[in-house]
């Protein structure tokens, strides 16, 4: 399998509108972040976590042609607001539909928020062609293992996702001893590491580097940062075989 990290920032993306910090105007590409989502490349088909707000341009600027499906984490509207562009690969695709799936909580709030998708008052405006299943138990798709994560994000209820030894865990604040166990053997962690300071709903860098050292994998990968973030300063910072993840980067995963 082969991840592509489409986006690795906070809501607001980096640079912030209007920002005048260092890292805002920082030169490096790297400190660069769209909104966060993988994607996931598995014998010649295409995966993601989340359709972000930057949705559109990721797909554009990767190349991307066609999807299988995607997985949603939970429907803050950086993680689900690309949705409405997912017409557009429903179209290059020949009118194929795109398999969604997620947790009751966030199905229930795309259905209420994107409600037009499946009512048809007028022609004209091609509408995105998905269909939402409900994802509580592990799902084979192709050869990938599918494993669903409950973590909380705030007191928000969202989902992780395993895909065989690959974890994506993003705006979590809290993981559960179940989901920990569900982790055990992950080479592959991506884990969202919003800033220096605590914050109530997300990870800091030191929560999500504690956790690393309890799932222990090979390689964790940091995502969803804020502009406080300077990649080649965290890079020096953090412990061996923890990295920043950045926007286009790749990596091969078992
Ligand atoms: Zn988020
Ligand atoms: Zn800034
Ligand atoms: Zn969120």
């Amino acid at each position: 399998m082969k991840v592509t990290f489409l986006g690795t920032g906070t809501s607001d993306g980096v640079p912030l509108i209007g920002c005048k910090c260092d890292i805002c105007r920082s030169k490096d590409k790297k400190d660069k972040r769209t909104r966060s989502s993988i994607m996931i490349t598995h014998n010649g088909k295409n995966y993601l976590v989340d359709t972000s707000l930057d949705f559109r341009y990721q797909m554009i600027r990767e190349d991307v042609d066609s999807l299988e499906a995607v997985f949603y984490t939970h429907h803050h509207a950086d993680h689900v607001s690309g949705i409405v562009d997912l017409r557009s690969l429903n179209f290059v695709m020949g009118g194929k539909i795109i398999n969604c799936y997620a947790n009751e909580p966030t199905l229930d709030n795309l259905k209420e928020k994107y409600e037009y998708f499946f009512t048809h008052t007028q022609l004209g405006g091609g509408l995105p062609k998905v269909l939402f299943h409900q994802i509580n138990e592990p799902l084979l798709i192709d050869d990938i293992k599918v494993t669903p994560l409950k973590v909380l994000h705030g007191n928000m209820n969202i989902l992780g996702y395993r895909f065989n030894n690959l974890a994506y865990i993003t705006d979590a604040s809290f993981i559960s001893d179940e989901t920990l166990k569900l982790l055990e053997g992950t080479e592959t962690l991506i884990l969202g590491a919003l800033r220096y300071k605590p914050h109530p709903t997300h990870m800091s860098l030191q929560e999500a580097v504690n956790i690393s050292n309890i799932i222990k994998p090979k390689t964790t990968y940091f995502t969803h940062m804020t502009h406080n973030i300077k990649h080649s300063e965290l890079s020096k910072q953090l412990p061996k075989n923890i990295y920043p993840a950045y926007d286009t980067l790749k990596i091969n995963v078992l």
